[in-house]
């Protein structure tokens, strides 16, 4: 299979690599600048020919970005967690600037499609991979192919709400899953609950040391979550979830808060099947890349 270059484009970084084979070479991360997406798209394509100078061999850039696509797949309809994200063209946009052809995934199908690949969900008929960072994501792998819906916006369980009337997600829906258990969620409740800023990983960190006002707010977060994911079984079925992102670094403690409440609201239905992610936070980086490479430009 030919090399390919993949590019996660994220609220706070930029990460890019070359897929040579199963594995990611020349790995680079980059803050996302903050001036409006043109400023993006020149981030994007200045990396990208950086790695065409080390790896001229490579002709394919799969891109994945935050937030549900639409024109089939060469525009982001919007980014709830970026600024000034909104209808961008980014395949016209990248094309121009590059001269190279370019496929466009949201974020969490492109980690999705690398982790049933590659990753924890190799060898599995169906799973649902679901990232917990800024925003809360998701992607369907149904027999190896990413399951984007009618309108193309499968998967997007951060929108999803469960608590109406509660906090406001990037997307103006009230109550939302990711507006209510995100890594932006914990921190911001966290700070609140005790009246300083605390970051999402001091959050955990005082949780796991028995903190109960920093408790409270994870173990809830931890539980809506695990919420989403049994009712995810009873509605879909998948045989596993994957779980990363960057809050899943936090490790054990992430995980037990979510088995249990999965375990808890699964009822007499069927088990939930958590896996750790396998690929980290390379997970889009490599899913963007093995987007281009799988379809064939
Ligand atoms: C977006 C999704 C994205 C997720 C994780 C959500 O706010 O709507 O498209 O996959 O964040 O970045």
């Amino acid at each position: 299979s030919p090399p390919s270059i993949g590019v996660d484009v994220g609220g706070t970084k930029i990460a890019t690599g070359v897929l040579i084979g199963d594995e990611l070479h020349a790995r680079h991360v980059q803050p996302t600048p903050e001036t409006g997406w043109e400023a993006v798209l020149d981030a994007v394509a200045a990396q990208v020919q950086a790695l065409r100078a080390q790896h001229p061999q490579v002709t394919r850039v799969g891109v994945g970005v935050p937030g549900p696509l639409a024109e089939g797949r060469t525009r982001v309809k919007f980014a709830p967690n970026i600024y000034g994200f909104t209808d961008v063209p980014l395949v016209q946009g990248l094309e121009d600037r590059l001269g190279l052809r370019v496929v466009l995934e949201n974020d969490a199908k492109a980690a999705a499609l690398a982790e049933a690949h590659l990753g924890a969900a190799r060898g599995t008929a169906s799973s649902v991979y679901v990232t917990v960072s800024t925003g809360i994501g998701s992607g369907i792998v149904l027999g190896g192919r990413v399951w984007r819906g009618h309108h193309g916006i499968a998967g997007e369980l951060g929108h999803v709400t469960v608590m109406p009337g509660g906090p406001v997600s990037g997307a103006g829906l009230d109550g939302a899953l990711e507006a209510v258990a995100s890594g932006t969620a914990i921190a911001r409740d966290a700070s609140y609950a005790l009246n300083r800023e605390v970051s999402t990983a001091e959050a955990f960190a005082l949780a796991q040391s028995g903190h109960p006002a920093a408790g409270r707010v994870v173990s809830q977060a931890l539980r809506h979550i695990g919420v989403a994911l049994a009712d995810l079984q009873k509605f879909l079925d998948p045989e596993v979830f994957v779980i990363g992102g960057g809050v899943a670094k936090v490790g054990d403690f992430f995980f037990a808060g979510i088995q249990a409440a999965a375990d808890e609201y699964a009822g007499p239905f069927a088990p939930v099947t958590l896996r750790r992610a396998q690929l980290g936070t390379d997970a889009g980086v490599i899913g963007a890349a093995l987007a281009a490479r799988l379809e064939g430009l």
